[in-house]
């Protein structure tokens, strides 16, 4: 028996990083996958690693309401319900504060904070009583890397979704929890600043500030995700759970 049988999971930003390790760990447990990306090739890549008969990947971009409507018939006309969302997608970057642009603050608000809104608000009708809800943080809601404002302020929204959303869908006993990574090893981390170099020293300092001096792994995350997803955690809602290699505490 897998910890996941017959559960369907929607995640979003499923191709490749954090998303896909998690698509692969909930299929491992038995459970049906919906996976959205932007990227048509990695989306391939990533049915073809799973087997057609776990997965589905659609096309859509978090960020546009439209394509949120187009994922939703889908869940609806192939399995009809959902039991869990990984709302995962996101995007990173820097810009100092003096030099924000109204373009750069849209962008990182259009993704990382209305597509997670819109993520979990389109598919609502499909979500049984008793699901899991885990929304994909950082460890920058409570630390503050240099010129990261944005990018934590969109991630500290997170928070507040969670513990509202708790409350909003108490009474369908729907848990909604967040996750807070610390430096993982996905493309994500390594091009966090323009150049390659100051990427690589970004990654380098935030490692050494973690308890167990390393980068952690992207099926490190997805195994908490699982926890958060399966049984195991039903006590659990509203919470923030910080997978950082201990970097949280120092
Ligand atoms: P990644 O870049 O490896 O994967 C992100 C995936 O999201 C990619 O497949 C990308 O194509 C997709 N994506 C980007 N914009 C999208 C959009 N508008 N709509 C749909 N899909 C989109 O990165 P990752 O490290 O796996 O990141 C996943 C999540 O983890 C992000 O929300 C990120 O903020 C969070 N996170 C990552 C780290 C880290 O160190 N890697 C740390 C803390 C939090």
């Amino acid at each position: 028996m897998g910890k996941l049988d017959r559960k369907v999971a929607y995640i979003t930003g499923g191709a490749e990083g954090i998303g896909f390790a998690t698509a692969q760990q909930f299929v491992s447990e038995g459970a049906y996958v919906f996976i959205t990306d932007i990227n048509q090739e990695k989306l391939d890549l990533a049915v073809e690693r799973i087997g057609k008969q776990s997965i589905t990947a659609i096309k859509a971009d978090v960020s546009k309401l439209d394509e949120h409507r187009h994922v939703h018939n889908v869940i609806k006309k192939e399995k009809g319900k959902l039991d869990i969302i990984f709302a995962n997608a996101g995007i990173a970057g820097t810009m100092p504060l003096g030099s924000i642009t109204e373009q750069y603050f849209d962008e990182m608000f259009n993704v990382n904070v209305k597509g997670v809104l819109f993520t979990v608000q389109e598919v609502l009708p499909l979500l049984n009583d008793g699901a899991s809800i885990i929304l994909n943080a950082s460890i920058a809601t409570i630390k503050g890397p240099p010129a990261s404002s944005i990018y934590s302020a969109t991630k500290a929204a997170l928070r507040s979704f969670a513990r509202s959303w708790a409350v909003d869908l108490k009474s369908r006993q729907i848990r909604v929890n967040t996750i807070s990574p610390g430096p993982i090893d996905t493309a994500m981390l390594w091009n966090m600043y323009d150049t390659e170099e100051k990427s690589k020293a970004f990654a380098e300092r935030i490692t050494t500030a973690t308890v167990l001096g390393r980068v952690g792994q992207a099926d490190e995350v997805a195994r908490t995700v699982l926890f958060l997803a399966s049984n195991d955690s039903s006590y659990i809602t509203g919470i923030e759970l910080f997978v950082d290699g201990g970097i949280a505490q120092i």
